[in-house]
């Protein structure tokens, strides 16, 4: 799932291509996945992108549309849509060039949000330690907690395997039990990894607007050896999702 510095790469390129610009036109490819109302935003011009958590959203006059990826959704900005790719969903023809939210796995969705609707929880690239302090020493695990968006906005699997890994601390661990040093660490290195994975352009598997894929690989998620220590990866189910962790790294607490 795209998170923070994937997201952010698509609305750095969206802001760049298409902000000011006005809407000639919407071509719906799949219906399922775009809001009944879309084509109340045809006239107006984009004002303004922004990202809220793992969201897209778009300012046009006084409607909000909200674009989420889900799992592997993507935005495109390309200058023809004669020929569609697979997965596209929605194009909003704008100027010269056409803004495409697509999803080969049809998950992603493009709709109409007030902005009462959108979840207020601090966004992890922008939250204070001592905010992020309180939501993370509760009872729950410390991966759960990273990923529940009713707590903190923005962070998914693969960064908080990242996170986790690098900071030593065992995913299943509970908020609780982390010591005031060790929560100081997770806070330091979420900062940390957020912003280079944003600064090389994202992780390998999602693309920016042009479809240029990002230059950031995980160091855990998806990978066999722990490249510090060279001990074998363990997957380990926390919170219903598959986590890669160092046994030797990350002891179990
Ligand atoms: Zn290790």
């Amino acid at each position: 799932m795209p998170e923070i510095p994937e997201i952010q790469v698509i609305v750095d390129g969206i802001e760049k291509e298409v902000v000011g610009s006005q809407v000639e036109d919407i071509i719906v490819f799949d219906g399922r996945r775009v809001d009944d109302n879309i084509k109340q935003v045809v006239g107006t011009s984009l004002e303004s992108v922004r990202r809220h958590g793992k969201a897209i959203i778009l300012q046009f006059g006084d409607t909000t549309v909200m674009f989420h990826l889900r799992l592997h959704g993507f935005v495109r900005i390309v200058d023809d849509i004669s020929f569609p790719e697979k997965g596209w969903i929605v194009a909003f023809h704008m100027g010269d060039k056409y803004l495409v939210l697509g999803d080969t796995r049809k998950l992603a969705e493009a709709k109409l949000v007030s902005e009462d609707e959108l979840k207020t929880s601090p966004d992890a690239s922008q939250i204070d330690e001592n905010t992020f302090k309180d939501i993370v020493s509760s009872s729950g695990t410390i991966k759960s907690t990273l990923m529940n968006q009713e707590k903190i906005l923005g962070l998914g699997n693969r960064y908080v395997d990242e996170i986790l890994w690098r900071a030593h601390i065992h995913p299943t661990k509970k908020g609780r039990d982390l010591t005031d040093d060790e929560i100081h660490k997770i806070f330091i290195t979420m900062k940390e990894v957020l912003d280079e994975a944003y600064r090389q352009g994202g992780d390998e598997h999602y693309t920016d607007v042009y479809g240029n894929p990002g230059r950031w690989s995980s160091s855990v998620h998806g990978k066999k050896v722990c490249p510090v220590c060279g001990t074998p990866l363990k997957k380990v189910k926390v919170g219903g999702r598959t986590s890669y962790i160092c046994p030797k790294c990350q002891p179990e607490p």
